[in-house]
């Protein structure tokens, strides 16, 4: 007993002696906006371990991460990196605040605004499936291929607005709406792999994701058709589907999101503006 307290009381001087740890440098970023619904691409030593917001981030061997910032994450946020050498650091990440729309849709059917409760089981298996596609850490950096608009269009739906949904307050809407006519020719917007397909989800209708690797994923909802399979690998501009007005829609449009894990970005974000 004595000797364990003894020992115990030895472990504060060792670190002592043993100094301070050595700061690690600081990450730098290469790409980004950064605001709510953003993303930053960094860049630090290779090898070295790298936690945003709880979560460990995966850092290639060139050094480069990628972070992503929520619809509501705060305006602060703690980078960490502990370089091979023991070297660790905190970074201060600050990003700009938004302020949302409310977005308020009537007419929709009622049963698609407060399902019946037989339903319920079928939205969450579905919610499910999307959930588990959101958690792919997949290392290729395949969003090196940079971001076109995957279908042009008229904006009817912006990120992050509140939604009303005939009366009813509802999540906030998470993608970007953009008005075509059923068949219209959707695209891929950057090169991934096909991480779930759908043929009729809910709520979403045909619904598509495409993994764009390091935890960045494109989502695609009510489709009329999807074109490539699960496990595919897309190009940049590879036509993957059709737009359409499946599961909760008031007209044909393809609704796209982006996300970095379960935290949702603004997909318009991503892209240069329309036309150009
Ligand atoms: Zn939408």
């Amino acid at each position: 007993m004595r000797r364990a307290a003894a020992c115990l009381a030895l472990l504060p001087i060792l670190a002592l002696l043993a100094g301070p740890r050595p700061a690690a440098a600081a990450a730098e970023f290469l790409d980004g906006v950064f605001t709510q619904g953003g993303f930053a691409i960094g860049r630090t030593a290779p090898g070295a371990a790298v936690r945003f917001d709880g979560r460990t981030v995966q850092v290639g061997p060139d050094g480069r991460f990628v972070i992503g910032f929520h619809r509501d994450d705060p305006t602060e946020m703690t980078l960490e990196i502990e370089t091979t050498d023991g070297a660790a650091s905190t970074q201060a990440v600050r990003i700009e605040p938004r302020a949302y729309d409310i977005q308020r849709i009537d007419g929709l059917p009622p049963r698609k605004v407060t399902p019946a409760e037989a339903v319920l089981q079928r939205i969450r298996a579905e919610a499910d499936l999307v959930r588990a596609a959101r958690t792919r850490d997949s290392a290729p950096t395949w969003f090196d291929s940079g971001w076109i608009w995957p279908v042009e269009g008229r904006i009817t739906g912006v990120f992050g607005s509140q939604r009303v949904l005939n009366g009813q307050p509802r999540q906030p809407h998470y993608g970007i709406d953009i008005a075509a006519p059923t068949g219209t020719p959707v695209v891929a917007p950057a090169d991934g792999v096909v991480s779930l397909r759908h043929r009729d989800m809910y709520f979403s209708g045909g619904t598509l994701m495409i993994d764009h690797g390091r935890g960045l994923a494109s989502a695609f909802l009510h489709m009329e058709t999807i074109e490539v399979a699960e496990g595919e690998t897309v190009r940049q501009g590879q036509r993957i589907g059709t737009v359409g007005a499946t599961g909760r829609a008031t007209g044909p449009h393809l609704d796209w999101r982006v996300n970095w894990f379960g935290k949702r970005l603004d997909a318009a974000l991503f892209v240069p503006p329309m036309g150009e």
